[in-house]
């Protein structure tokens, strides 16, 4: 599930490979853009902002954000893709040589949850709700315990979630943090101890998860030991034996997820 470390981590791989270089192939396979052409427009970098990815192009900014299945490919021209063709929605192909050269890259979005193209100077009008980004050059704790505190009524597990309040934690982390916390996902955030340390915490977290490729909250990178309670409903808490509860929570049907405890773990 992509969470901020894999937005990253999709921003890095997008960046080294189109930015300097120009569009050679622009496919948009999304109705509202299908005629939009951005060939001979030059990337000037793919950067993230919390789970969402922008490719900032001249005057232009493409926003994408993965959601549940969506990812970003990068191929060598004329590589077989890894996903079929009819779950692509954009394709962007560069080269960095000269006028008239050959694509050397090509990038692919698949499934994405959001692909739109907006004025680059209208950036925030798509982005510009989220809270301080945990691996962004704004990152600002401070701000971010401020925002997490406004709600005192709101359980904990909600509040991590919510992208306004900070930007770049998924349903991974909020469970982990929750867990390595000690406090129940429902607790109010007004019943948790030291918020400040949650949110040091869910930093200190994703930032060691930045540069993997497999995420660890537990310090132990072997298959069924990565997580605490993520994912591990019924099967014994590593800490203390009990057996790890499942069910779910949201403001609203719409965003209910899955949600992990350890009831003796967590109170
Ligand atoms: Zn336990």
């Amino acid at each position: 599930m992509p969470e901020g470390d894999t937005v990253f981590r999709a921003a890095r791989r997008l960046h080294t490979a189109l930015a300097g270089k120009v569009l050679t192939r622009s496919d948009f396979r999304v109705p509202a853009f299908a005629t939009l052409d951005l060939v001979g427009r030059t990337v000037d970098e793919v950067v993230p902002r919390g789970k969402h990815l922008l490719h900032r192009i001249g005057d232009l900014t493409i926003h994408s954000h993965l959601k549940m299945e969506g990812r970003w490919d990068v191929y060598a021209p004329g590589d077989r893709w890894r996903r079929p063709a009819h779950q692509a929605r954009v394709v962007l192909d560069a080269t960095g040589g000269g006028p008239g050269s050959a694509a050397d890259v090509s990038t692919v979005g698949f499934t994405l949850g959001v692909l739109e193209v907006v004025p680059r100077d209208q950036e925030s009008e798509v982005v510009g709700y989220l809270g301080p980004d945990l691996l962004g050059p704004d990152w600002d704790a401070d701000l971010a315990l401020a925002n997490l505190t406004r709600d005192p009524e709101r359980p904990i597990g909600l509040a991590l979630l919510d992208q306004r309040v900070l930007a770049g934690l998924g349903n991974v982390y909020r469970n982990e943090l929750c867990f390595l916390r000690g406090v129940l996902p429902t607790r109010p955030v007004r019943e948790v101890h030291d918020p400040a340390r949650v949110i040091a915490l869910a930093s200190r977290l994703i930032l060691a998860n930045r540069d993997r490729n497999a995420r660890v909250t537990t310090g132990v990178d072997r298959p069924g030991r990565r997580f605490w309670v993520y994912g591990r409903a019924g099967k014994p808490c590593l800490r203390c034996g009990t057996p790890i509860r499942h069910g779910e929570l949201g403001d609203s049907e719409l965003t209910l997820r899955d949600t992990y405890w350890c009831p003796r773990c967590q109170t």
